[in-house]
């Protein structure tokens, strides 16, 4: 397969036009993309109560396949009880994670118990009494609770309390697999944790770094932000190993001239090493320091710790920032020289950066960077993490993390005066570990897919089917489901945002909280998240075995207003929250765009942190860097394409690699390889020869290719580094 001329465009109208006639019509796709609910994929977020497919500058129409592939996927007709006779769980197995997301919604509660083949609906009574039995029968800290990025900040607060006043802290969320190193590197700098910037400041920046991210593919509707600072004359230089289509030349379908004649988006292409980060942004420093164009009076004004680094970068030899980063000194050089005639710069990033054992290092860098030219704190210039679920940050917001915010812990025990628990909660892959040891027992997921989502896809299955209890609350059946069998598992189903029969909220990656109205749910049977963590609660309340559960009258916590009255007076910035009540006003949480260089730290100064390069292990045919991406037509874990039109890959069991890299090993495009990483091998895998990625490095998709991952985490914010791994690839 070709990589298209202009990604987008035509070809994507088309495809919206063909998905939906799946989904029953135009007519109904509109109506169901119009509704005032917050767009279902991405953190960018479109919708709310300015209407489907309206971003936050008021911008109409914003829409994208990916917008469009989960719309459709919860628009599918209901799994029949029928389907789970005839698909036992080994047939399901088979099954690839787009085959599952095509079965249907989910209807009905299931439940699995071990020495079965099959999973069989029960009554939702069946399912909440075999629940809240063995919560009941379990200590607290021998249950975890994970959260996906899909569900409400409302269901999220309430599953996390519920938790707690349960008796745990292992409460945490999918950010563990994702940007969590974006979180604690940005917090160890400014002491927030999230963007910087709104939306607006990227029409007002000259110059965006894009680093390890490819929003042509994940988050498109930033595209049109892009294009535009190249319509200013601004510049985009994109760092990444790939040389990604999307991002040379994009069609923008709700543009009139994008759309005909495509729209150039990067400069400047940068191809590291896989794992080069560090080293070139540390060259882009040192190019600064040489050209002397670091901001000496912002650094000292209004940060610490600059002296270390210079100090540490100074002392970095070019060669060898060279030779981590594969890239010339002069490309460096030229870099930093646009950098520093930049007045308004963005550094953009996503898992390119934080997929890495060195992650948090990487993000405090970029940080730092950004700081050496005085770039965060003004309008026009900032940090922006690119946050992958439309909810992902919301959830961390509201309190969905191990350890409580102190001034979440504070108002929760004073404001309402509950008992919650000091024990250290585990983060996700603490969990995984815990199941496998036997010393967690219990795990519920609200959405997501655990397993999907993990690295060492043997060890993930093992780990959750080592669990007493295992629920996950759904839409669709996922990989998750028939390779996470816990000796009884069961699958919960639930309504979609855009179902629910109250309100919710969800937060964008640049802080803005909005409103969904919900509406009618498509099938019979699914619940809302909300009623079903109520019900649960007040069943397990009635066992008394956790006293703390006393503090609130369960039954009546289905109640989006109120927990949001509780969100607004526990979660610091929400304080707007309950406003949305009365008058459904969407707002911008207090306290993390920073359009003044005042930092949320006790000195309200930066604090500029340490840097050591990280050790990279050589690396020489037939041992590659392999990164782990995602496709196009996918999210996350959830594949709704098989083949990935951006990159001319026509399926996903592949290997792309650098044509130089082919000769090297003697191998012909589309040749069968087996592919042998730390954890595992892949036998029958098609080499692509893909000359978009830098030589010496190879790709593949993730999640098929997790299997071949080892649990190596970044130890600062205990991300797994699904992409630096060295693979032997032979016939
Ligand atoms: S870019 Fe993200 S938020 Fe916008 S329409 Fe696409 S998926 Fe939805």
């Amino acid at each position: 397969m070709q990589t298209p001329k202009k990604p987008g465009g035509w070809s994507s109208i088309r495809y919206v036009f063909r998905q939906s006639r799946k989904a029953g019509g135009i007519g109904t796709m509109w109506k169901a993309m119009r509704s005032k609910n917050t767009c279902k994929t991405c953190a960018v977020g479109m919708g709310g109560q300015k209407g489907g497919m309206v971003n936050e500058s008021g911008h109409f129409p914003e829409f994208c396949k990916k917008s469009i592939q989960a719309m459709q996927a919860d628009l599918q007709p209901a799994i029949e009880s029928s389907f789970w006779t005839e698909n036992p769980i080994d047939k399901l197995r088979q099954a690839s994670p787009r085959e599952l997301e095509a079965c249907g919604r989910l209807s009905q509660p299931v439940v699995y118990t071990r020495g079965s083949k099959t999973f069989t609906p029960v009554s939702w009574d069946d399912a909440l009494t075999r629940i809240s039995d063995k919560l009941g029968a379990t200590l607290p800290d021998e249950s975890f609770f994970y959260f996906s990025g899909r569900s409400s900040n409302e269901a999220a607060f309430l599953l996390q309390l519920f938790a707690r006043l349960y008796g745990t802290n292992n409460v945490n969320n999918c950010s563990f697999y994702c940007h969590q190193a974006s979180g604690v590197g940005i917090s160890s700098v400014i002491g927030s944790g999230t963007a910087t910037v709104v939306l607006e400041d990227l029409d007002k920046a000259d110059l965006v770094f894009l680093i390890g991210a490819n929003p042509a593919s994940n988050h498109p509707r930033l595209m049109r932000s892009l294009m535009n600072v190249r319509r200013n004359d601004g510049d985009v230089i994109v760092i990444n190993p790939i040389r990604e289509a999307g991002l040379e030349t994009f069609s923008i379908p709700s543009d009139p001239r994008s759309l005909l004649f495509g729209s150039p988006i990067a400069s400047d292409f940068i191809q590291p090493h896989i794992g080069g980060d560090v080293a070139l942004l540390s060259g882009i420093a040192k190019g600064l320091m040489e050209m002397d164009a670091v901001d000496l009076g912002f650094l000292s004004r209004h940060t610490t710790g600059s002296d270390k680094l210079i100090e540490s970068i100074t002392a970095m030899p070019w060669e060898h920032i060279v030779r981590d980063a594969g890239v010339a000194q002069a490309e460096i050089e030229s870099i930093a020289a646009r950098y520093a005639s930049s007045e308004n710069t963005i550094f953009a990033w996503a898992m390119g950066i934080t997929h890495h054992q060195h992650g948090t290092v990487a993000v405090q860098l970029i940080a730092a960077l950004a700081l050496m030219r005085g770039m965060i704190g003004k309008k026009g210039s900032g940090l922006m993490p690119i946050r992958g679920h439309s909810n992902v940050q919301g959830i961390g917001s509201v309190g969905v993390t191990p350890v409580l915010k102190d001034a979440i812990f504070t108002a929760l025990t004073e404001k309402y005066d509950l008992d919650l628990p000091s024990t250290p909660g585990l983060d996700t892959m603490a969990c995984m570990e815990a199941a496998t040891s036997g010393q967690v027992k219990v795990g519920f997921c609200l959405g997501g897919n655990l397993y999907g989502s993990n690295p060492d896809l043997v060890y993930a299955s093992k780990a959750l089917s080592s669990l007493d209890l295992l629920v996950t609350m759904s839409t669709t059946l996922n990989t998750g489901h028939p390779w996470s069998l816990a000796e009884e598992t069961l699958i919960l189903p639930v309504l979609a945002r855009d179902e629910e029969p109250q309100k919710t909220s969800q937060e964008s990656m640049f802080n803005y909280v909005r409103l969904s109205d919900g509406g009618p749910p498509r099938i019979g049977g699914p619940r809302s998240e909300m009623a079903i963590i109520a019900d649960l609660a007040s069943r397990v309340q009635q066992k008394e075995t956790s006293p703390a559960l006393n503090a609130l009258n369960w039954s009546a916590m289905n109640d989006s207003a109120a927990i949001r009255e509780m969100i607004g007076h526990v979660i610091p910035g929400w304080e707007s929250m309950h406003k949305m009540n009365a008058s459904s006003a969407e707002f911008q949480i207090e306290g993390r765009t920073f359009h003044t260089p005042t930092f949320n730290t006790t000195s309200g100064k930066a604090h500029i942190q340490p840097l050591a390069l990280p050790e990279l292990a050589e690396c020489q045919s037939p041992h590659f860097r392999l990164m782990t991406i995602r496709s196009e037509g996918q999210f996350n874990t959830v594949v709704y394409e098989d083949e990935d039109i951006f990159r001319g890959a026509p399926s996903r069991d592949v290997v792309l690699m650098h044509p130089a890299d082919l000769s090297s090993l003697q191998l012909t495009e589309g040749q069968r390889i087996t592919v042998e990483g730390p954890a595992g091998r892949l036998p029958f895998f098609q080499v692509i020869s893909f000359e978009r990625i830098k030589p010496g490095n190879v790709a593949m998709y993730f999640p098929e290719a997790n299997v071949l991952l080892d649990r190596r985490l970044d130890p600062l914010s205990k991300t797994p580094a699904f992409k630096g791994a060295l693979v032997k690839i032979y016939v």
